[in-house]
């Protein structure tokens, strides 16, 4: 199986290679993408050889050929269409969509429009773009498999072959769990003053900032309740969060008979990548057992919505429709980018997202244009806002 990985400079890239290098009798690296991480980039054309590899712009371009002058063998290309390109190559039998933000949906939608297996990681794609990605997915035949830990983990507890309809399969609800993040048990009046240094160090996964910025918000499992009712056309009230702190049960499936199936592993990517990689079959992921007596306890928690008001956002945006979760992901990308450059603060993210969710006028989104203007929408009017109310 030949392989793309768009964003492989990233967290979920690099675990992706190190699965990958596990079975190199059964996947080749056919094409990499690293935006302006050039060093790392290039020791990774040098152990596995792609045929492309993609940067941000001639700069990158220039110094990545320089890096491998001595090993010929990878076409250097740049900017945005060239990710379209790798990310829709015939040779490419998968494409693993791991970019950050919605700087991943033009090339995370052009695999899918190529009927790749696309194995999504890029939840921002799916949040901005749901309903025109997930027609994509249907019209191409393209197989989306989540690589986010817990729809990964729902997607695995569902019945074989979901067909897309919870009542027909007797499932009741969606429960995805969220370790909660740094600030779990942190009171309300401390979160005023905590630094992005706190806020990026979290308890149980190793990510990048901005997806750590979003655990300890909670905006990622709002995030993650719009990618689920996208990927299980599940509604809204169908979807619950639970906190967990341990990160052991990746999500459960509740259904009608009062069955509930769970996915249990040690809280790393390397389980969801391989499974999405291979499947239906199974191959070793390097992850080590779980150690049941290690765990000890497992505990449940409701989530607190006076100090995580970012996920009740994301709910309001899921049922208000049309442009909300794409105006709502652009605020929350503005807000974080601010918040990590010291010219927010961490309880100014939720404020600056509802202020900005507010602001601007609902909207239909039939097709890509109309995302593309939600997002720009959201990022104006969130950048303004924050220069006029917020002191940024
Ligand atoms: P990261 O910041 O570690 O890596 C991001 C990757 O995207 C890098 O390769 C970077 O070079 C590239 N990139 C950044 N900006 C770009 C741009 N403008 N154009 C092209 N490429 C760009 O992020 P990550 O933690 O690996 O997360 C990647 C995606 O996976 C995110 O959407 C995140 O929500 C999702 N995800 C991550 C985890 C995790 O454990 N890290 C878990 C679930 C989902
Ligand atoms: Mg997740």
């Amino acid at each position: 199986m030949k392989i793309t990985v768009l964003g492989s400079t990233g967290s979920i890239g690099v675990s992706t290679l190190d699965v990958l290098a596990r079975h190199p009798d059964r996947f080749e690296v056919l094409a990499l993408s690293g935006h302006r991480q050039v060093d790392l980039l290039a020791d990774q054309c040098r152990k596995f050889r792609p045929a492309y590899a993609v940067v941000a712009g001639a700069a990158e371009a220039k110094r990545l050929t320089g890096l491998l002058a001595a090993e010929p063998g990878t076409e250097i290309l740049h900017g945005p269409q060239a990710l379209e390109t790798i990310a829709s190559l015939p040779d490419a039998d998968a494409v693993m969509a791991a970019i950050v933000g919605a700087a991943g949906l033009a090339p995370t939608l052009a695999a899918a429009r190529a009927g790749k297996r696309v194995l999504l990681a890029n939840k921002e794609a799916l949040v901005m773009a749901g309903a025109v990605f997930m027609a994509e997915v249907r019209r191409s035949g393209a197989l989306l498999l989540p690589i986010d830990s817990e729809h990964n983990a729902v997607f695995q507890s569902m019945p074989h072959g979901y067909s897309g309809s919870m009542a027909r399969s007797g499932v009741r609800r969606i429960l995805l769990t969220a370790s909660g993040g740094p600030f779990r048990t942190t009171p309300h009046a401390q979160l005023q003053t905590v630094t992005p240094e706190q806020a990026v160090a979290h308890p149980n996964w190793s990510m990048g900032r901005k997806i750590s910025v979003d655990s300890a918000t909670m905006m990622n499992k709002g995030l993650e309740v719009i990618e689920a009712h996208w990927l299980f056309n599940a509604p809204a009230d169908r979807i619950e969060v639970v906190i967990h702190p341990q990160s052991v049960i990746h999500s459960l499936v509740d259904y009608i008979d009062g069955s509930v199936l769970a996915q249990l592993g040690n809280p790393d990517m390397r389980t969801p990548i391989a499974h999405a990689l291979n499947w239906p079959q199974r191959i070793d992921s390097g992850v080590s057992p779980l150690d049941l007596f290690a765990v000890g306890q497992l505990n449940f928690e409701r989530p607190d919505p006076v100090r995580f008001p970012c996920l009740e956002l994301a709910y309001r945006a899921l049922r208000a429709e049309g442009n909300a979760a794409a105006v709502l992901n652009a605020a929350n990308e503005v807000a974080v980018t601010a918040f990590l450059e010291r010219r927010l603060s961490f309880l100014g993210i939720a404020d600056l997202i509802a202020a900005t969710l507010d602001a601007v006028p609902r909207q239909e989104l039939p097709d890509l244009d109309a995302v593309i203007e939600a997002d720009r929408q959201g990022r104006d009017t969130a950048s303004e806002l924050l220069s006029r109310r917020f002191g940024g």
